[in-house]
């Protein structure tokens, strides 16, 4: 594929030049000249308005997608215990379908687990698809994704969602290869395109530091996994919705893994996604000494502890206990940042707090620019009366 200037209709107005990734065009003599560096990504032909960039690539076409129908979530379960976010994801979901009005429906997998099938339909579903096997009791990869492969092959859906949880990461990125689609992980807001009518995903970028909005046009399933407490739950009681039964077709030698033990972590001090108040703490904390006071705080006002990357790394808290782009996504109704300086991949997991009060002694801390009530001063002195007042009840 070769692009080429026609110098005639070039006005020199360094649109081009600006809009290639690559520096591949430069100006001279007031035209625009292509150099050797030019990898044909057509950037610089749609940002031309005299039509002066030529190309001999033929413009791709977009299949069409007639036959790709309805928005799909993948209800995680775990013994028998969906996971919070195939809630959430089929609020998100109801809203994607009702733009292009379709159907959801909800994977579930598993062995006994027909009993939550009423649950997916209440918070949005309108089809279970529902296999059940024993080789389905507990999550392995191989089956998990073969057996979801399978369903999209058959039920050809438009959109397919999961939850950023260890099972989605993990599953996720093994179906979208399987079926040779894209997968956009960790988006933070899913919307409809009004004129395409293409799943939007968007997502941080470049260490957070950007929103990108990815769309895929060429393949389908639109493929995208969302964190934990990102979207709303939305029950809708009295909803009705089928359950459409699949049975798994995968011979037990095509099965590479076998469970033969299962081993539980120590259960940790309660589930930040589901918490209506938290203290969390950053470098400003100093020690684990320091987090132990926070502690306090989180006892007096029935919440609880959560953190940095900076006070995760410093090993003054659990990994666990992490919010932000590569931690956790939380939507209490009260958060308490204590000393932490409010960097864009902390507040990205904030964003859905009702409240946010922050503790901090430089009045410039970005924190300040989403807190709703800002105190400046230090943490040693301020957590420390707080917790007094309110034990004292004033
Ligand atoms: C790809 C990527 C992903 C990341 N993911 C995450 C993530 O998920 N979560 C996350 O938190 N970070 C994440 N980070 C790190 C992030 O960029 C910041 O480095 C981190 O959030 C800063 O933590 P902090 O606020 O505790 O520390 P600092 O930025 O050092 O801020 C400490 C603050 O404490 C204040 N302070 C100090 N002493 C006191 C005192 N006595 N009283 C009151 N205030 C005091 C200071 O004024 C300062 O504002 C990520 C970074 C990258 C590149």
């Amino acid at each position: 594929m070769t692009v080429w200037i026609d110098a005639d209709l070039c006005n020199g107005c360094k649109r081009c030049e600006k809009a290639c990734p690559y520096e591949g065009v430069e100006m001279r003599d007031g035209k625009a000249h292509i150099l050797e560096r030019c990898t044909s990504c057509g950037a610089c032909i749609e940002s031309c308005k005299q039509e002066a960039i030529l190309t001999d690539a033929k413009p791709r076409e977009i299949p069409d997608f007639s036959d790709r129908q309805g928005v799909w979530v993948f209800a995680e379960q775990r013994g028998g215990a969906l996971h919070s976010v195939s809630l959430e994801l089929l609020g998100k979901a109801r809203e994607l379908a009702s733009f292009l009005n379709q159907e959801v429906s909800a994977v579930l997998l598993g062995n006994g687990v027909e009993d939550l099938a009423e649950t997916l339909i209440q918070y949005g579903a309108d089809y279970v698809v529902l296999v059940e096997d024993p080789r389905l009791a507990q999550y392995r990869t191989m089956v998990y994704t073969h057996a979801i492969e399978q369903l999209i092959r058959r039920f050809k859906p438009n959109i397919f969602l999961m939850g950023a949880t260890h099972i989605g990461r993990d599953l996720a990125p093994r179906v979208s290869r399987r079926v040779a689609v894209g997968l956009t992980a960790d988006c933070t807001e899913l919307t409809i395109d009004p004129d395409e009518k293409i799943l939007l995903q968007t997502r941080p970028a470049f260490g957070g530091n950007i929103m990108a909005t990815i769309a895929n046009r060429f393949s389908r399933p639109q493929m995208a996994t969302v964190r934990p407490g990102v979207m709303e739950q939305r029950v809708q009681p009295g909803k009705t919705g089928d359950i459409i039964r699949e049975t798994l077709s995968i011979a037990d030698t095509d099965i590479k893994t076998t469970i033969l033990d299962i081993v539980r972590e120590a259960k940790k001090k309660g589930d930040l996604g589901k918490a209506k108040i938290i203290v969390a703490g950053g470098r400003g904390v100093g020690d684990v000494e320091g987090f132990k006071v926070l502690e306090n705080l989180a006892e007096v006002l029935g919440g609880q502890v959560a953190g940095t990357r900076v006070a995760v790394e410093e090993d003054w808290i659990s990994a666990d206990r992490q919010v932000g782009q590569t931690g956790q996504s939380v939507r209490p109704e009260l958060y308490i940042a204590c000393g932490i300086s409010g960097a864009i991949q902390h507040r990205a997991g904030i964003v859905n707090a009702r409240y946010i009060v922050a503790i901090n002694r430089d009045e410039r801390a970005p924190i300040f620019q989403v807190a709703d009530w800002g105190i400046v001063g230090d943490l040693h002195e301020l957590v420390p009366e707080m917790i007094r007042q309110l034990e004292s009840g004033k």
